[in-house]
């Protein structure tokens, strides 16, 4: 059974729409399980029914009229019971139902397995056979692989409104244009979508046209000629290592590139008016469908010829493209997988928001999108992002919601939020100059996060008391190689000069995981277990040692560096690189001549192995600072970056507060300073369990100071203790929040947390 299942699932990825998908399930499942019928029930939301969407066997006019509730028939037995049901004579079970117009009653034996998404019965999968007999246990193992597959492309299919078209076509299912992401830097964006791809990916191609024909007809030209005269010179390589039958597959490809091949279809396409890179894209996406759709074994593997020789054209279309985007004023910035790099080519003040396919709340996209204030949805799964190029976009990055091609009223309503959230914001700037203190009188320190030169202005506008967390590696981003020492060197005077004589905490580089060096890939199983932060730079010292120089040799005559170790599990960790960290001290002073003073040297607790040594390892440094973004992925077991348990992130979780207040303990009692770098901090309800948890120093994207500040200055310490105290009993992160909510919800704070949005509901399931 494993082969017609890897061809079910190929030929549904490559179908063009949702009902040919419907199509080649019933199709193949019926061939494939030697049935008489095969049909597929989707759920329709409207009215709670299983409507009978595609079927093989029954009559097809009975499609999209034979429908079932959750209580009726055996479809809605398999959908309340959301597990398979085997009969061998279905007309003897008393949840049978007849419907005479779908000519069912030849069958006797039923076999109905459940599609579940995320926990949700979108629909069921029938099969029947005239014989009575009953499945067995590979078959239906097999119809519940297939659900399981189906149940993605289903909830894909309800969220873009395709799966509302197709149960209830006469209904107007209204334009699929509100999407559903991860809401990750606050705040509302309106725009127009520019595109960013990835390199060589032709899926990642956006739908773009231009008025320059002839230009981009000479760019595909070349392009031509040059994969030609590769596939030549390649060819070449290989005469008397590859055999003549295999050589001529080489001419194989050199006819597809002809004019009257797929070169021809291209040309047509650009004379419509679509750039060469997008036209060629969408032709040859076009013909690996094509190919996969094929029943010879032989003709279906010419696809990946096909998409081979796409790629190298693709690049070289890439590599010639004229590099001038253009950035409107009201940029929104899409990609399937934004990343740092991106960013660097678009002018800082043109970006309104940001929204990426893949990523959560804590990728690192997020984390810039919240300290450079962009409003940033991440994890859009289901966003046909590359068919967005200028459109007009809202991103609602409170909600995580997206809006493509608005109505003109609710475009009115979004640009309303807009303007009150400016108000807002000028309204908190009347707090940037009052003491950063509780209503109680106590002082909290107020830091922020940076990485970007942009985000220092701002910064230092808010007024921030120093920096809590200087992420090293954003720079490092945006190189084409390491920095050198002195490239370092002059970054890092550029940060301590600024925010002098306020303290700044440099974070010796924090690479792996989510976060690769384009220059210096990590390819591993498990990313966020694997070879991260201290781990990597202990293992290149040579990385480490030019990095920690670059940072003392900057702050000389400043004196108001910090230096901060990431991703710390053992003690041994911090004795070597402390090891390391006096040994250029030591060569930087005495043989070399430099006058500095030795930075205070602390360590982040964002593993849970550093909570429970947090008294030793407080013994050997200046001071802690807590990362609750890779705390509560740690101890939670749940990915910071995957959308589909982003629902489990959860920084209110008891399990994590109660790690927090037992830090806090043991820093105290090692009389050590301690801070939490965390987007907690960041967080106005999170600030507040902070505080009463006993943390006095926080440090944040600076978009969220002010509103934090106002927040704190409101209530007194002792009810802020008493608050933390309360909800760390509480069993669920979900008691929590809605107990700080209500506890919060008074006048002057409730606005400073909550926010009211014209759209409340998107289309995810
Ligand atoms: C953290 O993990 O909480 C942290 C501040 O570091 P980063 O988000 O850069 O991993
Ligand atoms: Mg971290």
């Amino acid at each position: 059974m494993l082969e017609p299942l890897r061809r079910i699932v190929q030929e549904v990825n490559a179908a063009p729409d949702f009902s040919a998908v419907l199509e080649i399930i019933v199709e193949r499942v019926k061939h494939a399980m030697h049935t008489g019928m095969c049909s597929v029930y989707l759920l329709d939301r409207a009215t709670n029914r299983y409507v009978l969407s595609a079927t093989r066997g029954l009559l097809p006019e009975s499609v999209g009229k034979v429908a079932m509730t959750p209580d009726e028939g055996l479809v809605g037995l398999v959908a309340s019971r959301a597990e398979p049901v085997n009969l061998e004579h279905a007309e003897t079970h008393p949840r049978f139902a007849y419907f005479p117009e779908t000519g069912e009653e030849k069958f006797s034996s039923f076999l109905g397995a459940p599609i579940i998404h995320q926990r949700d019965v979108l629909g069921v999968l029938v099969v029947q056979q005239q014989e009575r007999r009953r499945f067995d246990e590979s078959e239906e193992a097999f119809l519940v692989t297939i659900s399981a597959q189906l149940a993605g492309v289903i909830a894909h299919a309800q969220a873009t409104g395709e799966l509302a078209r197709t149960t209830s076509p006469e209904a107007d299912a209204g334009p699929a244009n509100i999407y559903a992401g991860i809401a990750s830097a606050p705040g509302v964006g309106i725009g127009r979508a520019v595109v960013v791809s990835s390199p060589a990916d032709l899926y990642a191609v956006p739908k773009r046209r231009s008025e320059d024909t002839e230009g981009e007809l000479e760019l595909f030209r070349h392009a031509l000629e040059r994969t030609q005269a590769d596939v030549h010179s390649t060819k070449n390589d290989l005469k008397g290592i590859l055999s003549t039958e295999e050589l001529e597959m080489f001419d194989v490809y050199l006819r597809m590139l002809e004019d009257n091949s797929l070169g021809g279809e291209v040309i047509a396409l650009i004379r419509d008016g679509f750039t060469a890179q997008s036209a060629w894209s969408q032709i040859i996406i076009e013909h690996i469908r094509t190919f996969t759709r094929m029943e010879s074994e032989y003709l279906r593997e010419r696809a990946s010829d096909v998409r081979d020789l796409g790629r190298r054209v693709l690049e070289h279309l890439q590599q010639t493209a004229r590099p001038v985007q253009v950035y409107p004023q009201d940029t929104i910035l899409i990609g399937e997988d934004l990343a740092a790099p991106h960013l660097a080519a678009v002018p800082f003040d043109n970006i309104r928001a940001m929204v990426s396919v893949r990523g959560s709340h804590n990728s690192h996209m997020a984390i810039i999108g919240r300290s450079m204030g962009i409003p940033t949805v991440m994890g859009a799964v289901d966003l046909p992002w590359a068919e967005l190029e200028g459109h007009l976009v809202i991103v609602d990055g409170h909600m995580g919601h997206i809006l493509i091609d608005p109505s003109p009223e609710v475009e009115r309503a979004y640009q309303e939020v807009f303007r009150k959230e400016q108000d807002l914001a000028a309204d908190l700037l009347g707090t940037r100059d009052e003491p950063s203190v509780t209503a109680s009188g106590d002082a909290i320190s107020l830091w922020v996060n940076t990485g970007l030169r942009v985000d220092t202005k701002l910064s230092l506008e808010m007024g921030a008391a120093g920096v809590g967390l200087y992420r090293t590696e954003i720079p490092f981003f945006l190189q084409e190689r390491f920095p050198s020492e002195e490239e370092q060197r002059v970054i890092y005077r550029d940060q301590l000069t600024m925010y002098a004589p306020r303290p700044v905490t440099m974070r010796t580089l924090d690479i792996g995981g989510d976060k690769a060096l384009p220059y210096f890939p990590i390819k591993e199983e498990n990313p966020f277990l694997g070879w991260r932060g201290i781990r990597v730079t202990l293992d290149h010292p040579e990385i480490f040692l030019a990095q920690v120089r670059a940072m003392m040799r900057a702050s000389e005559g400043i004196d108001n560096l910090r230096i901060l170790l990431p991703m710390i599990s053992s003690v041994q960790e911090v004795d070597s690189a402390l090891a390391l960290i006096n040994r250029v001290y030591t060569e930087l002073t005495v043989e070399e001549g430099y006058r500095i003073r030795m930075p205070k040297v602390g360590v982040m607790i964002e593993v849970p192995a550093a909570v429970y040594q947090a008294r030793e390892l407080a013994r050997r440094v200046d001071f802690l600072s807590v990362g609750t973004n890779d705390l509560t992925q740690y101890l939670l077991a749940v990915d910071r970056n995957n959308p589909r348990v982003a629902a489990l992130y959860h920084a209110y979780h008891p399990a994590l507060l109660k790690a927090l207040r037992d830090v806090v303990r043991d820093a105290a009692a090692m009389n050590r300073e301690v801070s939490v770098c965390g987007e907690m901090a960041g967080d106005p309800m999170g600030a507040v369990l902070l505080v009463g948890l006993g943390y006095r120093t926080l440090s944040m994207s600076a978009s969220n100071l002010l509103r934090v500040k106002a927040v704190l200055r409101q209530l007194k310490t002792a009810e802020m203790t008493v608050i933390a105290a309360r909800v760390c009993e509480l069993p669920d992160a979900s008691d929590v929040k809605a107990e700080l909510q209500r506890t919060l919800d008074r006048p002057g704070i409730a606005r400073l947390i909550r926010s009211d949005r014209p759209v409340q509901q998107a289309n995810r399931h």
